[in-house]
């Protein structure tokens, strides 16, 4: 029987009791390797007593305390990066520099969490009227929760848990049931950093544990990460109880490349965006828009050999190998659905240039790999382009202009990142300016921004008003509360009662 991974509650891995169980597998082999039981609701309930009860004296430590904790949090994370990818890439499947790619992202949240201190030291104004000084202060929330998807086991969980717990906050983490285990391993170096025990807390799930977690009073906030379709329900179940929610959903991100793209550049950059990760990233560039039927059959031709020529297997290799550009994908059931979706954009008229369906490695023939897919001719009406394949397709979509260009890509329901390619500083300037998505490029393939700035799409890209990480994650967990004071005074002794409005 293969081995269970475990809850993380009150400092302590704990094993559910729960019935519901379900398997992990190495999407590498096929094989099963793990299993994780999904908690039930009596359980979450019993982590989110555990982290109500650790939460005032977590919350009445001084910032830098916190931060030292999160700085030892940073050293034991580098000293284990090995082990961690390792981890990632056995259940999750993406390659190993991949993997520690992920993981440096996560950790520059937590190098950005350290400066807490500096971050919430916030507002005062001196004598707005006579004697009389308001200064603000952000307090953190209470139990706060993260709900989060299978494409980034460590680094998504970083984006919310550091800058949370550097606030005041406690907190309660549900991964995602497809590759659970590097959450354990991220409270058990929390812990060996000093963090006190019930501050940090992993409950593995599904819906029913999601649900407590959106229902029960005890929680502040939720942060969700995953599809739109979830992350809807997550926005406005848990807005319906009462909590602050953000809940970050899908994407299907555009690369515009114009006329004066360095068309041998592009492609290079579309590669690595498109097919990186499998295109398991909610950042991946998975439509490439151009305005100029030539500039679209060379950047067609310039692809096409490319995308043959991916190198794709298990994301771990013997030494010695040259890692593989690309993994497998999640699932059987993800390779089916994406599979399907070729067969869709086959039999709605768009050219299939490389086909990656019936993809065989060799050793592998239980893994869910596909090979890289290109279309071209993609039209807006299809399938293929309307949603979220989640997987290594890139569609090639000719405008006539750069105006039906714009119009097409922000007609799109998602609008997480999009990307230009130019040589026209004016060009990119405008269509900066004019793109309805939240996070721009310009000849840079997928502009995930730096941890000391925020990440968030636009439309259904993202329910809620603030971002995830950066100044936005710091005003998310916590609120503000704006003193008004003056202190006993010959002058004050003077004036007597008052009874108009104060205008000072
Ligand atoms: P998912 O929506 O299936 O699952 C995400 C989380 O929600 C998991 O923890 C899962 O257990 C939980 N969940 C699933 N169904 C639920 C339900 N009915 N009720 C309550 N909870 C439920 O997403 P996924 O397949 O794990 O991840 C891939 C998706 O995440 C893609 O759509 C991708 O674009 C998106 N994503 C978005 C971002 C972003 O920043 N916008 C980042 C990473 C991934």
């Amino acid at each position: 029987m293969s081995p269970f991974i475990p809850n993380f509650i009150a400092g302590k891995v704990v094993e559910s009791q729960s019935s519901r169980l379900t398997p992990v597998f190495n999407p590498a082999t096929g094989e099963q390797c793990k299993q994780v039981k999904l908690s039930t609701a009596a359980e979450v309930e019993a982590a989110i007593a555990v982290a109500h009860a650790a939460y005032p004296d977590w919350a009445q430590q001084s910032p830098l305390r916190r931060a030292r904790i999160l700085f030892k949090f940073k050293t034991l994370l580098e000293a284990h990066f090995d082990e961690l990818a390792k981890l990632i890439t056995a259940e999750h499947g993406k390659i190993y520099s991949d993997s520690i790619g992920e993981l440096t992202r996560g950790l520059e949240v937590v190098e950005f969490a350290t400066g807490i201190p500096h971050l919430l030291k916030g507002e005062f104004s001196a004598n707005v009227g006579r004697g009389i000084d308001t200064h603000s202060v952000m307090q953190p929330l209470g139990v706060v929760a993260g709900i989060t998807p299978f494409n980034f086991p460590a680094m998504v969980p970083m984006w919310m848990f550091p800058i949370a717990l550097a606030c005041g906050n406690t907190f309660i983490l549900k991964p995602s049931e497809k590759d659970p285990s590097l959450s354990i391993r991220l409270a058990e170096l929390l812990k060996q950093a000093g963090l006190p025990d019930g501050v940090f807390n992993v409950v593995q799930g599904d819906k029913e544990a999601v649900d407590v977690l959106l229902r029960d009073p005890r929680i502040q906030a939720v942060s969700f990460v995953g599809s739109t379709p979830i992350a809807q329900y997550i926005y406005e179940t848990g807005s319906a109880h009462g909590k602050r929610v953000q809940a970050l959903g899908g994407a299907k991100n555009h690369a515009l490349i114009m006329p004066d793209a360095d068309i041998e550049m592009t492609a290079n950059a579309l590669l690595g965006a498109a097919f990186g990760a499998a295109g398991e990233r909610c950042m991946a560039l998975s439509v490439a828009v151009t305005t100029d039927d030539k500039v679209a059959d060379a950047l067609v031709r310039n692809l096409q050999p490319k995308v043959e020529a991916l190198r794709i297997g298990p994301g771990i290799l013997p030494e010695g190998q040259k890692e593989n550009d690309m993994g497998p994908l999640i699932s059987k059931a993800h390779l089916e659905k994406v599979s399907g979706y070729i067969d869709q954009g086959v039999e709605a008229g768009a050219s299939l240039v490389v086909d990656g369906r019936n993809y065989r490695v060799a050793g592998h023939e239980n893994g869910y790999f596909i090979g890289g897919t290109l279309f071209d001719h993609v039209t807006p009406e299809m399938r293929i382009y309307q949603e979220e394949i989640f997987g290594p397709v890139l569609c090639v979509v000719r405008a006539k202009d750069y105006d039906g260009a714009v119009r097409l890509i922000n007609a799109h329901q998602y609008g997480n990142g999009s990307a230009i390619f130019t040589a026209d500083g004016d060009a990119a300037r405008q269509y900066s300016q004019e793109v309805q998505a939240g996070m721009v490029g310009i000849n840079v393939p997928i502009p995930v921004p730096m941890a000391f700035h925020c990440f968030g799409g636009w439309k259904s890209s993202v329910f809620g008003p603030l971002n995830a990480y950066g100044p936005d994650g710091v005003r998310f967990y916590t609120r503000m509360k704006t003193i008004t004071s003056r202190w006993p005074s010959h002058h004050l002794r003077e004036q007597g009662a008052a009874f108009s409005m104060p205008t000072l």
